[in-house]
């Protein structure tokens, strides 16, 4: 697959040939050339690139439209090349010198006044493993602060948690992605891979044509629920419910792999006396499904000798997306399909990273290699890698949007963003608003003045996919390694060469002395080594030779494991654990606020599109966001295809075009994540968070609708 595009990047001297990079959006990771073929034409300033895929073992050289036309933001005209900072109320060119010296000083004088945890950290699940590792060191040995979370939060929090606590270890797909067309019966819950991990669709396709039956789950007729044989078009918030209905169904069929289930877990009889208590009939209704078609969809993965169930955001982003998942888990565990081939678990990633970037220690409570913070040994072993006294390190922090929170109380009065737009992906955004304006000072790293570095006092210019080097993780668990393609531009730099200095500013510097990304590669599998997601085995080497090595990787002669839990769960007596603590589900609108309203991405666009609003391409694909509806609410709102809408929840509103279609629930409103300002949809998403994760319920907030038309 391959295509020529344009982009407005002035050609220089020498033609950019990039041998092999990595897409740097979704979590597939798919290998890529980038290649200029035709410098500009004279009085024009566009050159043409050919971008073609490269075949490794996940993406199989396949590429979709956002990896094709990712060179496009990294090659922009709008790329910051070089520091800015705020003077007089306006962001100017500035050096490095000065901005280091500034950061540093003023993070010296605020911790004088207000103690070390005055200091917010604020990461991304698109760093690279090697930036991630480093922003947790740099909190925990530079600033000494408890305070660091990252936007993985909102992704990965729910399935990650359910995962540790059921199987004793988190790592996105329990199998390889080449297992997917050796499955029977494939349940995918809130997740529309077609739009969101384009790649992967042909491997369901293959499940398909190899006779799978496929059920996707989601309150949308997605261009997923397209290839379903069984689409259970669930009302938000739901979701775990239904997992219980289907299970109920399965016991009763006398579908559970008793077997399996006395050899290797624990649990199941208290979770079948839960079960006992819910009413099939009226369970159905408040799930907005026909229960004869929860029936079809019970026995159908009941009865299949091979089976994998696969969510993503939909399941997890609710208030209870922590016991959403575990619900889910429950019906593998319960079937006894995992550990074997076709069969599985699979948490679907968003992020380009959002696999390794929750493992090695931007997250609250976590240290590298997927160590705990509270856990004395872990302290004690990080910081011998470290060189520092265990006591030295502080203590869990909060999740990302409390970090917010915090920020509004003025507990945390300067933060450092790195590679997140969190004014666009947070929560209540009027909140996170508010607080980065009380900021004493904000400094942010990004390659463009996001809406975020808009707000901040020091914007740091930093490097782009194609010019940085540095290991990713992608939804499988496979590592791999993404080598720089070109130079960096004008005065960029990369994000740990940032930390580095910064830290050496901090007077911190003998423990950052790295030359390149490598070096921090090889202090991260020394910090990982022995933890959960052990990286002690990889090199760069290896990576290079190997195109890609699973983790836990523990030894230099280890291959990796691509199907975890053959015989053996993580838990320390082997066994997994199901949970009898059932979820009742969100039902919260009102005559006041009578729709829900749900989100998600689309095809063109990544995360806050702080990078694909910057590509021609993509952007020309979707300009400006809009909200999906069905006709009958229309009708009942009285609002026309193509129109301005104000949708307004308890927290605030926003205003998008109407889109009306027949594919959406009727008491349901999507809206895509991908813009910010008055077209945010987060101006209107809920404050409060799942008990178990912190993952916010972005996926269920109760709203109205209203037609901006002005009625002469
Ligand atoms: Fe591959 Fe995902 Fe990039 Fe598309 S967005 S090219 S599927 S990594």
């Amino acid at each position: 697959m391959g295509m020529k595009t344009s982009t407005e990047h002035s050609s220089s001297a020498s033609k950019l040939h990039v041998r092999e990079t990595q897409c740097p959006y979704c979590s597939v990771q798919c290998k890529m050339t980038v290649e200029e073929v035709a410098g500009p034409i004279a009085g024009e300033r566009r050159a043409t690139y050919k971008v073609e895929g490269v075949p490794n073992e996940a993406s199989q050289g396949r590429l979709c439209v956002k990896g094709m036309n990712a060179h496009q933001h990294a090659l922009s005209g709008q790329r910051l090349l070089q520091p800015l900072i705020r003077r007089d109320g306006e962001l100017v060119p500035s050096s490095w010198h000065e901005v280091t010296e500034l950061i540093a000083r003023r993070f010296i004088s605020l911790q004088d006044q207000y103690g070390a945890d005055v200091i917010g950290v604020y990461g991304g699940g698109s760093l690279t493993n090697e930036t991630a590792y480093l922003l947790g060191k740099f909190a925990r040995v530079a600033l000494g602060t408890r305070y660091i979370d990252y936007n993985g939060r909102f992704c990965m929090s729910a399935a990650a948690s359910a995962g540790s606590k059921v199987f004793g270890m988190d790592r996105g797909l329990t199998f390889r992605l080449s297992d997917i067309p050796r499955a029977q019966c494939i349940v995918l819950a809130g997740t529309n891979v077609a739009e969101c991990q384009p790649t992967l669709l042909p491997y369901f396709n293959q499940a398909k044509e190899n006779g799978a039956y496929i059920i996707v789950i989601d309150p949308r007729k997605t261009a997923t629920a397209a290839i379903a044989d069984l689409h259970l078009q669930v009302k938000p918030g739901m979701d775990a419910l239904l997992a219980n209905i289907m299970l109920k169904i399965i016991m009763e069929a006398g579908l559970v792999n008793e077997h399996f289930v006395d050899a290797r877990t624990q649990g199941y009889e208290s979770l079948r006396n839960a079960l006992s208590e819910i009413d099939l009939e009226q369970s159905a209704v408040q799930c907005g499904v026909d229960l004869s078609m929860i029936r079809q969809a019970a026995m159908a993965y009941g009865q299949a000798e091979t089976g994998m169930i696969m969510t993503a955001r939909g399941v997890e982003q609710q208030t209870d997306g922590h016991l959403a998942v575990r619900h889910f888990l429950n019906l593998i565990l319960a079937t006894g399909k995992i550990g074997r081939p076709g069969c599985g678990y699979g948490a679907i990633t968003g992020q380009g990273n959002g696999q390794g970037g929750r493992e090695h220690g931007q997250k609250a409570d976590q240290l590298p290699g997927y160590r705990s913070i509270e856990n004395a040994q872990d302290r004690a072993y990080v910081a011998s890698i470290w060189g520092v006294a265990p006591e030295t390190l502080p203590g869990k922090g909060v999740s990302a949007y409390e970090m917010m929170e915090r920020v509004h109380e003025q507990e945390i009065r300067a933060l450092l963003v790195m590679g997140s737009n969190p004014v666009v992906s947070n929560p209540n955004v009027r909140l996170v608003e508010e607080g980065l304006r009380k900021l004493d000072f904000l400094v942010v790293a990004d390659m463009f003045l996001s809406e975020t570095a808009k707000m901040a006092d020091v914007v740091l210019p930093v490097t782009a996919y194609l010019e940085n080097e540095g290991t990713l993780t992608n939804l499988e668990g496979r590592v791999l390694l993404r080598e720089q393609g070109r130079p960096a531009p004008g005065e960029t730099r990369h994000d740990w060469d940032i930390l580095c200095s910064i830290a050496g500013g901090l007077g911190k510097a003998p423990f950052f002395q790295y030359e390149c990304a490598e070096d921090i590669f090889n202090e991260l599998r020394l910090a990982s080594r022995g933890g959960v997601a052990d990286y002690y085995g990889m090199t760069y080497e290896r990576l290079r030779r190997e195109k890609g090595i699973y983790w836990p990787c523990a030894s230099l002669e280890d291959g990796g494991e691509g199907l975890l839990f053959s015989d053996r769960f993580a838990h320390e007596d082997g066994r997994a654990t199901f949970t009898s603590e059932l979820s009742v589900g969100w039902q919260d609108t009102s005559r006041e606020f009578p729709l829900i309203l749900t989100n998600g991405r689309v095809l063109p666009h990544y995360l806050t599109g702080v990078q694909t609003h910057r590509s021609p391409t993509l952007e020309a694909r979707e300009l400006e966001n809009f909200v999906e509806l069905h006709p009958a609410t229309a009708a009942r709102n009285r609002i026309m295809d193509g129109e301005w809408v104000e949708i307004q929840s308890l927290h605030g509103s926003f205003t998008v075009r109407a889109r009306i279609k027949e594919n959406i629930r009727e008491d349901t409103l999507f809206v895509p994540m991908h813009w910010g300002g008055v077209q945010n949809v987060n101006r209107a998403t809920r404050p409060d968070l799942d008990p178990y994760c912190r993952m916010p319920g972005f996926k269920t907030a109760a709203v109205t609708i209203r037609s901006m038309r002005v009625v002469r």
